[in-house]
């Protein structure tokens, strides 16, 4: 449930909108003076909006906006401003304040309720980007530019006249983005870059053949999103609001009125920002090893959990390969210890340019390193262990006025068919690595225990396949269950007629129909073929 905290002098005031908002099933707090307001923002938050008189005896609005946005706990938080003002004077100084916008007192409930909604749905969608987001995709958008000091915004407006008056409003001392007259190109344009902000025509947000709720969906960060309307009424605003923008703005609305709404949403917008990319620097912190700058201990384990998982459901093996330095002891005894930290950096150089960047390295101890190498078998795993270990050996180490010869003992495992969880792969490829000192070290040795074995399996059932993809998707929790159902229909092209068909009866009955109707198939034809070898026989489906 949204909390909001709503100030109001007027007591009619606040339990006409308080009532209404609870009705609605918002949790709100209800103060009747500027101070109350912000001791309670400050101090029983947090709170998804904040809604302001502007006019009250001690504080006014604008005032307990602008010491709010100073406020660590609530900088973030929007506001919302109640004004029985209409004029444009005003309604610049608020977003100037740092309110994200506001409303007059007379605007109907609905109106009321649909804005609320949109600014508390807005801010819960970004609060659930960033917490969904995984350190790999938070990586890959580490060099997106998200620091960029100019900020991107685009103009969608099929009026020429009307989109060179706003592109005149948004550039206003920025440069702005190259942008192009083709309006239906920069729509789809616009859905594979980051913008900050698009201004954008009421007809192309909302009645376009790619509307704004669609595009809402394809980026990782939205945009602030700004519907400018020339046939302005309440329900189309609503709809707006709806379909995920942050601000409707009436066309004809004055200039100096619409860039005070444009500055406001890229100061929200910035806000977010500072929060994304100091969360990227103590992530990424958070996952380096700081000598060597391959990844930690830590992170390596994580990444193997998720992989030993694939590597189960889509029947794709993964290898580890674990390697320590031999007689590291030695290095650090004969030529110091900054030698040998010279040379764990230089294993690490060598060892990046020798895997593929598909695969991932990880300093997983003092002088161990560990490598993820997914989709490759015991026999490929061989060959790349191989090549690290001659990556190393093959010519000496330089570290200072030094020569010195450094070799490595490497041990490998590989998952198996039936499963082999994280911490069970490390524990092989530990035992292997032994093996390899034992053996006189400077070599690799495969896990012993299915040694000779497969590493993918011979034949799979195609059936198998149909319910471990269905399974699958199901599990990476796709919104949309049939989207899933038809998506491992085309994902397994392969399957024997009968399992397409009822991989499309779950377009009607609901994809656990189509996991029940699967195993009962795999099951008969299991006992129909005895040549039909499959993997699971009669094992449970999830
Ligand atoms: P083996 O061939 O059996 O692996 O012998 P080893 O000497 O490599 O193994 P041992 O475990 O006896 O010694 C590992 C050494 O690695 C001891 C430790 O001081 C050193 N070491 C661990 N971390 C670091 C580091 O960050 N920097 C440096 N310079 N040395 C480190
Ligand atoms: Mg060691
Ligand atoms: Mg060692």
């Amino acid at each position: 449930m949204a909390r909001i905290l709503l100030a109001d002098d007027s007591e009619i005031v606040l339990q006409l909108i308080g009532g209404r908002l609870t009705a609605e099933g918002f949790d709100v707090v209800s103060c009747l003076s500027g101070t109350e307001a912000i001791a309670h923002a400050t101090q029983r938050g947090p709170f998804d909006l904040i809604i302001l008189d502007v006019m009250m005896p001690d504080l006014t609005g604008l005032e307990v906006t602008r010491k709010l946005r100073r406020e660590p706990s609530c900088s973030n938080t929007p506001v919302l401003l109640l004004t029985s003002l209409d004029g444009t004077e005003d309604k610049v100084n608020g977003l100037e304040s740092g309110a994200d916008d506001f409303l007059t007192k007379t605007v109907s409930d609905a109106e009321l309720v649909a804005r609320v909604r949109s600014l508390v749905t807005i801010r819960r969608l970004r609060q659930q980007s960033e917490a969904r987001a995984t350190a790999a995709t938070m990586l890959a958008e580490r060099h997106a530019p998200t620091d960029r000091v100019e900020p991107h915004l685009y103009v969608v407006h099929d009026d020429p006249e009307v989109r060179e008056q706003l592109l005149s409003v948004c550039r206003n001392d920025r440069e702005l983005a190259p942008q192009t007259t083709d309006v239906a190109a920069e729509l789809a344009h616009l859905t594979r870059v980051a913008p900050d902000l698009v201004l954008i025509s009421f007809q192309r947000a909302l009645e376009g053949a790619l509307p704004l709720s669609e595009m809402m969906l394809e980026w990782a960060s939205p945009p602030a999103i700004l519907v400018l309307d020339p046939q302005p009424s309440a329900d189309r605003r609503i709809a707006a609001y709806q379909q995920g923008a942050e601000d409707y703005i009436v066309q004809g609305t004055p200039e100096q009125e619409i860039a005070a709404r444009v500055a406001s949403a890229l100061r929200r917008r910035q806000r977010y920002r500072s929060v994304e990319s100091a969360r990227d620097r103590a992530l990424e912190a958070a996952i380096t090893d700081q000598l060597t700058g391959l990844y930690n201990r830590g992170y390596f384990d994580e990444v193997l959990r998720g992989e030993c998982k694939r590597a189960l459901r889509y029947g794709q093996p993964a290898a580890v390969v674990l390697l320590d330095i031999d007689h590291f002891k030695q290095v650090n005894d004969t030529w110091g210890h900054g030698a040998g930290d010279g040379v764990l950096r230089e294993v690490s150089r060598r060892v990046t340019r020798t895997i593929r960047s598909s695969d991932l390295a990880a300093r997983y101890g003092g002088e161990e390193f560990i490598f993820l190498l997914p989709s490759t078998n015991a026999a490929d795993a061989q060959i790349v262990a191989d090549r690290l270990r001659v990556a190393l050996e093959e010519s000496p180490f330089e570290v200072g006025t030094e020569r010195i010869l450094v070799t490595a003992s490497l041990g490998m495992s590989v998952t198996t068919t039936d499963g082999t969880d994280a911490r069970r792969l490390i524990e092989l490829a530990d035992e292997a690595l032994y093996a390899a000192k034992r053996g006189g070290r400077n070599q690799v040795v495969t896990s012993g225990r299915r040694e000779g074995a497969p590493a993918v399996p011979a034949a799979r059932c195609h059936l198998c396949d149909a319910v471990d993809l269905v399974a699958g998707l199901l599990a990476e929790d796709l919104e949309n269950p049939l989207a899933a159902v038809r998506m491992a229909a085309q994902l397994a092209p392969n399957v024997a007629d009968e399992s397409t068909n009822v991989i499309l009866c779950g377009v009607r009955d609901g994809a656990d129909a189509v996991l029940e109707r699967l195993t009962q198939l795999e099951v008969a034809l299991n006992e129909a073929s005895r040549e039909h070898v499959c993997p699971r026989l009669h094992g449970p489906v999830r």
